[in-house]
């Protein structure tokens, strides 16, 4: 593949209702959209970064100067056999895995387009059908919350994630486990904790929780490993793996028992595959986390979804839940079973609105 040109767009979407965690609101997103045209194709590809540097050091700003000046110079300095061979060919830019993921997954996208794949096969994939949870904001109240569940539960979806922070964690916990007791149900702190609330986590042990995600800090690998050494319940990791060795130091020592993997954190389809075939080696199970994208983003979660190691429920849920009007089509929709079945056209099997998109653009650099 030889790529001509990489359009960067900007687009600007309200959130249909506002997404609190322990990181702040969000009620609107910005995202930027990479579209590379390679041997008469374009592929797509979504960057999550955030407005903030809250989530990781990334923003939409750091990413549209990382692709413009970094990696679309090494994109288009040569043919690709593999879109596989674009992540190590960007080893010499440090970091900056959302900028990368972004570019990655649309080049993975074009070479599946060419090949007139879907792009799950591509990858390796294993499933037709993957089994979705979904992910609840922080509430104002219980009663607010048991609302939302409720909703979740009926819509069919399998597994129930609260966002927890400091002073809203084991009532709604309790509150929840009280009225709902065979649901699988877990949460997640976006590292708001510290180890000195070890005895917090040993408290929600009696809940029998899938999973408490990311507790402690982005880059406490140590405390992770100490209070995985004190609890029951599964620590689950994703703003701490960013890597292949990151995911292999967390799996040596015992930081957590399950990996949530996310194209934008660990730099694409190629670092989500080598992490999870080494956490398969490890017992490790893997699920698709999310980072409020727009259906490009979701497409591809989907698709890394049937990846063999990924076997619980991840977060990747019906565009309805976040979007008046999703930017592909058809939109991402949920059975009543809870689950997606997978696309069959090819490539991510989505077709972008491009002129929805078009009016949504607040910026667009074309880089040929
Ligand atoms: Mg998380």
């Amino acid at each position: 593949m030889k790529v001509s040109r990489l359009t960067l767009r900007e687009i600007r979407m309200d959130l249909l209702t506002p997404f609190e965690t322990s990181m702040g609101v969000s009620t609107s997103r910005r995202v930027v959209l990479a579209q590379v045209e390679a041997d008469g194709v374009s592929g797509w590809g979504e960057v999550v970064a955030g407005e903030d540097p809250h989530f990781s050091y990334e923003t939409v700003e750091t990413a549209w100067h990382v692709i413009r000046d970094f990696i679309w110079p090494a994109l288009k300095s040569r043919e690709w056999n593999a879109a596989a061979d674009l992540w190590d060919a960007l080893a010499h830019i440090r970091g900056h895995n959302m900028a990368k993921a972004g570019v990655e997954t649309a080049l993975w996208d074009a070479e599946a387009r060419l090949k007139k794949m879907p792009l799950w096969k591509v990858l390796g994939g294993v499933r037709q059908e993957n089994s979705c949870g979904v992910s609840i904001g922080i509430k104002k109240s219980i009663d607010e919350l048991h609302l939302a569940v409720d909703k979740e539960l009926l819509a069919g979806y399998q597994r129930i994630k609260i966002k927890i922070r400091p002073g809203w964690d084991l009532k709604p916990v309790e509150a929840l486990r009280t009225k709902h007791p065979s649901i699988k149900l877990s949460v997640d702190a976006n590292c708001a904790y510290t180890l000195d609330d070890a005895p917090l986590f040993k408290q929600l042990d009696r809940f029998y929780l899938m999973m408490a995600e990311q507790p402690l800090g982005w880059n406490d690998m140590y405390g992770h490993a100490e209070l995985q050494k004190r609890v029951e319940t599964p620590i689950c990791l994703d703003e701490l793996i960013t890597s292949v060795p990151g995911a292999r130091l967390a799996a040596e020592i015992g930081a957590g028992k399950i990996i949530n993997l996310k194209l934008g954190r660990v730099g694409g389809h190629t670092v989500v595959k080598r992490i999870q075939s080494l956490c398969a080696t490890k017992d490790i199970p893997n699920w698709c986390g999310g980072m409020l994208e727009t259906g490009i983003g979701r497409a591809h979660n989907i698709a890394l979804s049937t990846l063999p190691n990924f076997t619980l429920p991840g977060d990747v849920s019906a565009s309805k839940r976040y979007w008046a009007e999703d930017i592909i089509e058809p939109e991402v929709t949920v059975t009543p079973q809870g689950t997606i079945k997978v696309p069959h056209g090819p490539g991510i099997g989505f077709e972008p609105k491009l002129g929805l998109i078009e009016k949504l653009t607040a910026r667009k650099e074309v880089l040929a």
